[in-house]
């Protein structure tokens, strides 16, 4: 009888720990090939009514650019803003936003939005991958928890995307 329990606690335990498993193999491989969760989604609409309600208490205006999610990105870029042709987008890295959401949703954005600011203002300064004075007041106050220079990366585009 004894025995018997045991034997069944196990199986359980195996299913169990199967199910476990595929789920998590599922939401992994649903994540690279699908859209991304209406979760995610949802932080980073709040978090762009946020930065956008900072942008008219700031600068009293917003702007209307397009967040969009891309796997194309080489490497480990969190995310870019491109300018051409008068029109501004903000691409944001599919491919780091599982491991590193938070930090998207904390810093990211901002970062972008500020960049994007730059360019509606007119500061088109390439040095330093646009990350000037002006932009990183800016980054403070559109909210961004940190604005620091990242380091050796071009995710400022000012004709063409790398991808
Ligand atoms: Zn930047």
């Amino acid at each position: 009888m004894f025995k018997k329990k045991l034997e069944f606690s196990f199986i359980i335990l195996v299913v169990i720990a199967l199910l476990y498993l595929s789920n998590n193999i599922y939401s992994s491989h649903q994540f690279k090939n699908n859209d991304i969760p209406a979760s995610y989604l949802k932080r980073i609409k709040d978090k762009e009514t946020d930065v956008l309600n900072l942008m008219q208490n700031n600068y009293g205006f917003k702007l209307n650019i397009p967040i969009i999610v891309t796997d194309k990105f080489k490497g480990k870029l969190y995310g870019l803003t491109s300018y051409r042709d008068g029109k501004i987008k903000i691409y944001l890295n599919k491919k780091v936003m599982q491991e590193s959401m938070d930090y998207i949703v904390n810093s990211v954005i901002a970062h972008e939005y500020a960049h994007a600011l730059m360019f509606k203002l007119g500061y088109l300064d390439r040095k330093n991958s646009g990350h000037s004075n002006e932009w990183r007041k800016a980054c403070i106050k559109l909210g961004a928890q940190d604005c620091q220079q990242y380091v050796n990366l071009q995710e400022v585009i000012l004709s063409k995307m790398p991808f």
